[in-house]
């Protein structure tokens, strides 16, 4: 319920009243309704009067008092409120409830309790009790309003609803006497022939007695009035019978209440009840509750829950905002990327998030705000982390990619050294990921991340493995290729000329190219970092390679075209021309079939040197054989189709003797040319 009507009755301290009129807080608000029941609208409330964000620094005031005393006159007088004032001419009753204002140009709730005094008006002490717990636990500075006639009448209202708030007070600060209040009496149509001093002294006597009168726990026997209470008096004179000297009086006294520095200024700071202003809303509906369900008011569990509650409440806020931002770098993580400066983000709103959190959870019970803020990093590291495990995740692909480029440009380079290129790439590799790494984990977090350098490290040995054996392999080739070149002439030339030690030459061809061949691996191996094992490997499959080229070579020399026409020259050589190199005119008395037979049986030889690798020389078979083909290839095709012994083989016997007839053949052919030429010559 709000009443936002101006009230031109008394609700405007003299000369602000145009000013008063646009204050925006100025608006009433019922907290508790004659139904007693609590506002819901307190929290926007506190917000619409900017008093929300005040922390500790706002103050609580309540009056209380008879019905029609002038309290709502008096509290629009000194606060610039705009509460109710019964209307005069009508003399009706105002509603019953608790209402609360904001006071002009300050920050302090003011409660307007209507109708405290139930015994007044013949009702139930019910309302009475309740609202004097309800402002004893919030409020600093209970105001009692009453008028100057009543002070002395100890069987009079006034002090039946003393001794309710002296009860009511006992009951809730009991235990803890740290927690004062400051009961500051107004005498009110104060005429002045008795003084202030000794009204003051007779209502102290009067409220001492009281509070001896009280059945204590015995706990409290000793406990004295003024270990909870501060008092003190003021006089106002009749509103309408001496209206300047009032508005006199309620001007100093609305000093006491503003000026920090008056001496009689009233908010002590031991007065405050210490319920951070954002809290004010739930801590006084939850005190009302317990008040209205006739619950003990028990304080401290009232301020444990308030700061859960609110504790929650404020992490929830900053939660939102930290929720956000991190959500933002979610997805391109999701998405293989690596965040630049992911560690200074995160790291920056942890800190706004635990100093939003900070800002206004510390002002609430310690442990409670101790315990949430474990929970909230508990929340904040549960979203970050993932991110920086993604964020390892992707540094570790990404410094893999760098990794095997630079090593595949480095290896481009001329006269690149395999070893160097790696290490050089490998250590960058490992740079960039631990610094990326560092940056990204929070200094005071449990994470790792040597655990992913492992894995990386462990890649990048495969890779440059592999990239070594790839290498290797491409300089094998290589030098296989160079070793055909260069065998092929000599062999040609020593497979030409058919001579006894034919294949000794040949194999000393083989033998003289492959040891080069085999020291020019070993010079660029040295660059690769191979192991031993793998040198010994790689030379084999050169070996064996080389062998296989030879071979090759051989039979490509001794495929049947090639070889019958080695076999016609070799015979031409010998049948068709003299031992000078002259050729041949055949006569009748010459002797052609000696020479004929000759020739043929000499070539006939040929076909069986040709037909096996057998050097004369037995160290050259041994030397092949035993010596470099032993060895194990990690070639494992060549492995299994190499068999040495049948590779000396280079004509079977069929193709032997298939080359033989053949052979003949054309033989025959230039025995009979030959024998034509001397019956012609005859003929001539
Ligand atoms: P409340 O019920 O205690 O809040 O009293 P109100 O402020 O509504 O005032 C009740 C009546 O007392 C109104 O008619 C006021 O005009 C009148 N009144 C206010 N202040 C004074 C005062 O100082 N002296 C006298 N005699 N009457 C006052
Ligand atoms: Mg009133």
């Amino acid at each position: 319920v709000r009443a936002t009507a101006a009230q031109p009755n008394g609700s405007i301290p003299n000369g602000s009243t145009k000013h008063n009129a646009l204050v925006a807080g100025a608006d009433r608000h019922q907290i508790i309704d004659d139904q007693k029941n609590f506002t819901s609208e307190l929290a926007s409330q506190l917000k619409h009067w900017g008093l929300h964000d005040t922390g500790f620094d706002y103050d609580v005031v309540a009056v209380f008092g008879s019905q029609s005393t002038g309290k709502s006159t008096l509290l629009n007088r000194v606060f610039g409120t705009n509460f109710d004032v019964m209307d005069e001419t009508r003399r009706q009753q105002t509603t019953k409830g608790i209402w609360m204002c904001r006071g002009q140009d300050m920050n302090v709730m003011v409660m307007d309790v209507e109708g405290t005094d139930g015994r007044e008006r013949g009702e139930d002490q019910d309302f009475e009790r309740k609202s004097a717990l309800f402002s004893l636990a919030s409020s600093e500075v209970l105001l009692i309003n009453l008028w100057e006639h009543q002070v002395g009448l100890y069987q009079g209202a006034n002090m039946g609803l003393l001794k309710t708030v002296l009860e009511v007070n006992l009951s809730l600060f009991g235990k803890s006497s740290n927690q004062r209040t400051l009961l500051l009496f107004v005498i009110r149509d104060f005429i002045g022939t008795t003084p202030l001093a000794n009204l003051s002294a007779t209502l102290t006597a009067d409220i001492q007695r009281i509070w001896d009168s009280l059945s204590k726990p015995t706990d409290l026997q000793e406990a004295k009035l003024t270990d909870y209470f501060d008092l003190s008096f003021v006089a106002l004179p009749h509103k309408i019978l001496a209206a300047d000297k009032f508005e006199n009086e309620v001007r100093e006294l609305r000093k006491r209440f503003v000026d920090k520095t008056n001496e009689n200024y009233v908010f002590k700071p031991s007065y405050h009840k210490r319920i951070p202003a954002d809290g004010v809303a739930f801590y006084m509906e939850n005190i009302w509750e317990q008040v209205q369900a006739n619950k003990d008011l028990d304080l401290p569990t009232q301020q444990e829950l308030l700061a859960q509650f609110r504790c929650d409440e404020i992490a929830t806020v900053a939660l939102a905002e930290f929720n956000e931002q991190a959500k933002f770098q979610k997805r391109p993580i999701e998405l293989g990327r690596v965040v630049e400066g992911l560690g200074g983000m995160m790291r920056q709103w942890k800190s706004a998030v635990l100093s939003r959190y900070d800002r206004d959870a510390s002002r609430y019970h310690k442990d409670v705000y101790s315990r949430k803020r474990t929970d909230l990093l508990a929340v904040v590291d549960s979203v970050l982390s993932p991110l920086f495990l993604g964020q390892l995740k992707n540094l570790h692909k990404a410094c893999l990619v760098t990794f095997k480029k630079e090593m595949l440009e480095g290896l481009r380079g001329e006269n690149s050294n395999f070893a160097d290129v790696v290490t050089a790439a490998k250590d960058k590799c490992e740079v960039s990921f631990v610094t990326a790494a560092k940056e990204a984990r929070l200094e005071d977090s449990d994470w790792v991340w040597e655990d992913e350098l492992e894995l990386l490290r462990e890649e990048v040995k495969s890779v440059s493995d592999q990239c070594r054996a790839d290498e290797t392999k491409k300089m094998v080739n290589q030098i296989e290729r160079n070793f055909k070149k260069q065998i092929s002439d000599p062999v040609e030339v020593h497979l030409n000329v058919a001579s006894a030690r034919m294949w000794d030459e040949v194999l000393g061809v083989y033998r003289e190219t492959l040891d080069k061949s085999e020291a020019l691996y070993l010079s660029k191996a040295q660059t690769f970092n191979c192991t031993d094992e793998e040198n010994a490997s790689s030379l084999a499959t050169l070996r064996r390679r080389a062998w296989i080229a030879l071979r090759a070579k051989i039979d490509e020399q001794t495929a049947d075209p090639v070889l019958l026409g080695k076999l016609r020259t070799h015979f031409e050589e010998r049948f068709r021309y003299d031992e000078d190199g002259i050729p041949r005119v055949w006569k009748p008395d010459d002797d052609i079939d000696g020479a004929f037979k000759k020739a043929k049986d000499q070539t006939l030889e040929l076909i069986s040197l040709y037909s096996r690798i057998r050097p004369q020389d037995p160290e050259n078979a041994y030397e092949f054989s035993a010596d470099t083909l032993t060895a194990h290839s990690d070639d494992h095709q060549l492995e299994e189709e190499f068999d040495f012994e049948s590779s000396l083989t280079v004509l079977s016997e069929t193709k032997v003797l298939d080359l033989s007839s053949r052979f003949r053949k054309d033989a025959d052919a230039y025995y009979v040319e030959a024998k034509r030429s001397t019956v012609s010559s005859i003929a001539q």
